[in-house]
């Protein structure tokens, strides 16, 4: 029996002969961190090292903190490990851990998705021995349809409301979700606002030369433009004087969740669509198995559904417990959210 290379510690996932913690949830000495979200990149740790576009959300996120960088398949010697960071294709600059430790591979996945959003570098699988992965929609209800159609839709419904002279307001997280939409939406419908909070995350995809649509701030617009305008905000923001400034309007929310009919509900909102960055069942059981991993940790989500179904199928499966999954971005809406 090899000794494992990743195993849950007070702080976080924590790599003993490398002697640093992936994703820690409390401060450490050397955070690697997979992806910038809040419950991944957290405050309080000595040095960071991330993906070189990930610097730029930490830097936003954090403050002034020690970085270091990688590109995609570099690597670098810590302890006794070689360390290399490989696409995940959940947001910009996110990435897979590989460890490599005397001819063992272990890959801790973070968040991530198979499909190419335009945005983020596309999953690309890693070979390893051992694979932590994500479990976030780790149920078999969880199936969505190609990015393409779900934008159409989304389209669709923002032409719809223009043409009957009313507002479309997306709640939508700041960080991924946000200039996914932003993206795909057809700009030539009318003008696209977007909320003081998202804008600095857009300017710095536009810096890493994600070309962006034009936006506005909501006070740039007179009535006839935001009668047609498409905005974007975080659900924090709906619930502020923020939304008045539409009077009447549509609104939505773009998220993974919005498969399920009563979170749409529990929302209060018109439209719920459902566009996730991370991976649906088919897509964890397709990436799991590319891996070409035996052995199979499940964090956070469906981790007890995900591991027993894997184990039916000859894996070594279990759940590995962490402090994830409550990022700004696809938190499961809670029913006492809204009371709508
Ligand atoms: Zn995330």
């Amino acid at each position: 029996m090899t000794k494992d290379l990743i195993v849950p510690a007070a702080e976080g996932l924590y790599c003993p002969p490398g002697n640093f913690h992936i994703d820690p949830w409390r401060p450490a000495a050397l955070a690697v961190i997979t992806h910038g979200h809040s419950d991944h990149a957290r405050w309080g740790s000595g040095a960071y090292l991330c993906h070189e576009d990930c610097a730029p959300i930490l830097r936003r996120r954090l403050g002034d903190v020690r970085i270091e960088t990688l590109r995609y398949g570099e690597s670098r010697d810590i302890g006794e490990v070689r360390l290399s960071l490989h696409p995940a294709g959940h947001v910009i600059g996110s990435a897979q851990v590989r460890i490599e430790h005397r001819g063992e591979v272990w890959v801790a996945s973070g968040d991530y998705k198979l499909e190419a959003d335009g945005v983020s570098a596309p999953f690309e699988p890693v070979r390893c021995d051992d694979f932590i992965t994500e479990s976030t929609f780790g149920l078999p209800i969880y199936r969505w349809r190609p990015q393409a159609e779900v934008m159409a839709d989304i389209n669709s419904w923002w032409a719809e409301n223009a043409r009957a002279g009313r507002a479309s307001v997306m709640q939508a997280y700041g960080l991924g979700k946000a200039q996914r939409l932003l993206k795909h939406l057809d700009a030539n419908i009318g003008p696209i606002v977007c909320h003081g909070a998202i804008e600095p995350l857009n300017q710095i995809h536009s810096d890493l030369g994600i070309a962006l649509p034009p936006t506005f701030n909501v006070g740039a617009l007179d009535k006839a433009g935001l009668s047609r305008c498409f905005a974007l905000a975080p659900p924090h923001a709906v619930q502020s004087g923020w939304i008045r400034r539409f009077g009447d309007h549509s609104d939505a929310f773009a998220s993974g969740w919005m498969r399920l009919r009563g979170n749409r509900r529990r929302r209060g909102v018109d439209q719920g669509f459902a566009l996730s960055d991370h991976a649906d069942w088919p897509g964890l059981l397709q990436a799991i198995a590319a891996t070409g991993a035996e052995r199979i940790l499940v964090t956070h989500g469906s981790g007890e559904a995900l591991s027993r179904y894997l184990r039916e199928k000859g894996y070594d499966a279990r759940p590995m417990a962490t402090e994830y999954g409550d990022e700004e971005g696809e938190a499961e809406p809670s029913v006492h959210a809204d009371g709508a």
